[in-house]
């Protein structure tokens, strides 16, 4: 193994100075994840300001053996963008790489190097009279490399996707050093392989994102969002299908929260909705730049009532009250992180099979550990949970994240819907996937990273 000396000595060689951190406090913020569940050490930080210092200190490490952990805005969920704890591995901090190259508001596009904030470049967009519509709670940290690395999704996918399908053009840089500039502006383009789907989404894992074209939206001129509480599961995904109907392509998010996910903001934010309590909760939003938007979002509530879907709701009366909305559930996760160690499960159901799964976590989860507190929401919409249990003895985690996986793949869902595998899922994934896949994705890796440099132990299993 290469020594911690020598890889600071030959990556000094090619970087700028002050590009390498290698004292232990300014590392610090590096080797701890958000929400301080993964904990690491490296041998140093390197944060390159161009596309060309990144592949500088790519091939340098590829000629040393020696391991890269690929670093956004620190906001990821499954512990991807920390180090493992040999202090041997080499921490790439995209942070300078912070430039939005350019922003064609006719062409609805932005392109925005890998740094960028995932808000920065929204305002760039809202300020063109556009939308880049990928819509995160951590949208003030996360970065654009960060959401194409983990293919986020977040409240729009209803309407637009997930960052895969707005992700037009990549720039990559491999692990031996390469520069593979695929910055096409297009939105068409079936000239051979689309190879930049396979860095969306891998975590670093194959190579590393310095910049991407992004596509953006028309910004929708009126919003219509309101919150509905309702008895059961069931009915939720019935009122979902009456807003499919009535408001059609406009609807935007059509959110699930537990009563227990907001009495924790209650407790933790002081926040509280201002409807009666049921045993859950809707946040439905449409957005259009038509008017009459708020006459046909009053008549699906009307319809709701009428048909019993739902038992008490309100539609915001202005700008500031959709806000207030909308903070409630922003502050679901914060609020989690306060109550107590909590794990984390984000899955995706068949819809249909989405209420029945509920019903048999509630009970498998009372079996294993009656103090277990569950907090459900998500992404209904999408299909998309966030089924995370509050515990105060973790010596039950492990069967409970294994019961809930199996509960998910008896149904054919996911074990990873947005957040990834990183190093918190891996172990999941190898034990529910099937051979032949595992295979398949054991050989992209070995193809494109034959020195298992690139983040290992994250997203894709070593041994395969
Ligand atoms: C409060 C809160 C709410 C959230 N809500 C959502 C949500 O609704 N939907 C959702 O999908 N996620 C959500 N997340 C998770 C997280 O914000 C996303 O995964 C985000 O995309 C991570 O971006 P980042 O820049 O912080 O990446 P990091 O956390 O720094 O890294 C994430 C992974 O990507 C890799 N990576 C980072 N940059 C690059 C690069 N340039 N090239 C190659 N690999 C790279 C890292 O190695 C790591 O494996 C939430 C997180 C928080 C804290």
């Amino acid at each position: 193994m290469t020594g911690r000396d020598q890889i600071i000595a030959a990556l000094s060689g090619v970087v700028t100075p002050g590009c390498i951190l290698t004292d232990s406090g300014d590392m610090q913020r590096y080797l701890t994840d958000w929400r301080r569940q993964f904990h690491g050490k490296a041998a140093c930080v390197v944060r390159p300001s161009s596309t060309g210092e990144v592949a500088d200190i790519l091939r340098c490490c590829a000629e040393m053996n020696v391991a890269v952990v690929p670093h956004g805005g620190n906001t990821g969920l499954a512990g991807g963008a920390i180090p493992d704890d040999s202090a041997g591995q080499v921490v790439i901090s995209l942070e300078r790489m912070n430039r939005i190259r350019a922003l064609d508001a006719t062409a609805l596009l932005i392109e925005a190097e890998a740094g960028v904030i995932l808000q920065t470049a929204q305002e760039a967009a809202r300020a063109a009279g556009r939308k880049l519509p990928v819509s995160i709670a951590s949208e003030g940290s996360a970065t654009i490399g960060g959401i194409v690395a983990t293919n986020a999704g977040g409240l729009n996918v209803l309407r637009y996707g997930m960052t895969r399908d707005l992700v037009l053009g990549l720039e990559v840089v491999l692990a031996d050093g390469t520069i593979v500039n695929g910055m096409r502006k297009l939105r068409k383009n079936n000239a051979g392989q689309d190879w930049k789907q396979l860095f969306i989404g891998t975590e670093g894992s194959l190579g590393l994102v310095t910049a991407a074209v992004l596509r953006l939206v028309p910004k929708p001129r009126h919003r219509a969002v309101a919150m509905v509480s309702v008895e059961s599961v069931d009915q939720a995904v019935s009122l979902l299908d009456m807003a499919l109907t009535s408001v059609g392509e406009t609807l935007t998010a059509f959110e699930l929260l537990s009563a227990s996910a907001l009495a924790h903001v209650k407790r933790h934010f002081g926040k509280e909705a201002p409807i009666r309590q049921g045993n859950w909760f809707l946040l439905i939003e449409a957005a259009s730049s038509l008017s009459g938007l708020d006459r046909a979002f009053e008549d699906l509530m009307t319809t709701a009532f009428e048909q019993a879907l739902a038992t008490d709701g309100v539609v915001a009366a202005s700008e500031a009250q959709a806000n207030a909305l909308w903070a409630l559930r922003e502050h679901i996760t914060e609020a989690e992180s306060r109550a107590g160690y909590s794990m984390k499960h984000d899955v995706s159901l068949p819809l249909r099979s989405i209420a029945s799964f509920i019903e048999e976590f509630g009970m498998a989860l009372d079996a294993i550990d009656p103090h277990a507190a569950p907090n459900v929401f998500g992404h209904l919409g999408d299909g998309n949970l966030h089924v995370n249990v509050i515990l105060s003895d973790t010596a039950k985690a492990q069967v409970i994240m294994q019961t809930v996986h199996d509960l998910v793949a008896t149904r054919g869902g996911s074990i990873s819907a947005e957040h990834g595998l990183g190093q918190y899922r891996l172990d999941e994934w190898m034990r529910l996937t099937p051979r032949a896949e595992r295979e398949l994705v054991g050989l992209l890796k070995r193809t494109l990273d034959p020195r298992a440099i690139l983040n290992p132990g994250k997203a894709v299993p070593g041994n395969e």
